[in-house]
């Protein structure tokens, strides 16, 4: 079956060469396996994203000619598509709902400082692991505090597509994962999962930074009814030190300004396939090119 994978940016600024850098594998992938793209505005955190953003974003992946399969910029643009998550509030009510009715939900009123200080001195310092301090203390699920799942202790294991085959223990990485914030913000990690699932989506391509959340996006699938997770393909990020280089040279790394700049989609794309390892020095490519790479 060919794949359907996603382009899934956060509005929470503009688009930039790393997000340029996972479009060109999100849709590299997907051609070289005759898939299709569908395009997803991940808006979930309502204090953070702005529709200025998302506005840029849409009219930055048209200049850029990279055109999404499903929910194109045009159909956001007229409000016909199903791929806001600002718009799915029903869509994560419910999957919070099935998993309430099951008993694996419970509030949590603790904050960031207190978990912080239940687990300073743990031996792995690289994640916050929330300790389950209000797993059995019956707390209402209301509003102002936040909602969380009761994990189970399950090792995941998966064949991820650039790293190979990989083992996670999610209840030892985070702990109880928050499904809902205490400003009533639906979180990431339940948003995402019940997106894929909901938009059928069976290969996911994202960056490293998003590694080690794949063991507790597959366990949430499962509890939600998900018998065989996508697909996963994690690239590398952009090099700090490449963006810094073009940060001296161009002035800054965003889109937007190297438009504002003069630069071509061609060389904005160029670019982009240089600073995420797919071409080992810069040189013009229109996306056509670039899907090209991925094929070979
Ligand atoms: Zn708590």
């Amino acid at each position: 079956m060919p794949p359907l994978t996603r382009f899934a940016p956060a509005p929470t600024g503009y688009l930039h060469l790393g997000h340029v850098v996972n479009a060109l594998h999100v849709w590299g992938l997907a051609r070289a396996r005759g898939g299709r793209v569908l395009l997803r505005i991940e808006d979930h955190d309502r204090q953070r994203c702005r529709p200025d953003y998302e506005a840029a974003l849409l009219d930055d992946l048209d200049w850029l000619g990279v055109v999404p399969d499903v929910f194109p910029t045009s159909a956001f643009r007229a409000g016909r598509c199903d791929g806001r998550q600002s718009d799915r509030h029903a869509h994560y009510a419910r999957a919070v709902e099935t998993l309430a009715a099951r008993g694996l939900v419970y509030a949590c009123a603790c904050t960031r400082r207190e978990i912080e200080a239940a687990t300073s001195g743990a031996p792995d310092a690289g994640e916050l692991r929330y300790p389950g301090t209000c797993r059995h203390r019956g707390l209402p699920l209301t509003d102002g505090v936040g909602w969380r799942l009761t994990l189970p202790d399950d090792t995941v294991t998966f064949d991820d597509l650039a790293h190979g085959p990989t083992t996670q223990t999610p209840s030892a990485q985070c702990g109880d994962l928050l499904l809902r914030d205490r400003l009533g913000n639906w979180t990431y990690q339940l948003a995402v999962v019940v997106d894929d699932l909901l938009h059928g989506i069976d290969l996911v391509v994202r960056g490293d930074d998003l590694f080690a959340s794949t063991g507790r996006q597959i366990l949430l699938a499962r509890l939600l009814g998900r018998e065989s997770p996508p697909a996963f393909f994690h690239h590398g990020l952009v090099m700090q030190t490449s963006t810094q280089k073009l940060s001296k040279s161009d002035g800054a790394s965003g889109v937007r300004d190297l438009r504002a700049a003069g630069w071509t989609p061609a060389r904005v794309l160029g670019h982009a396939a240089h600073l995420g390892g797919l071409i080992p020095t810069p040189r013009d490519l229109a996306i056509a090119d670039v899907l090209d790479l991925f094929a070979r």
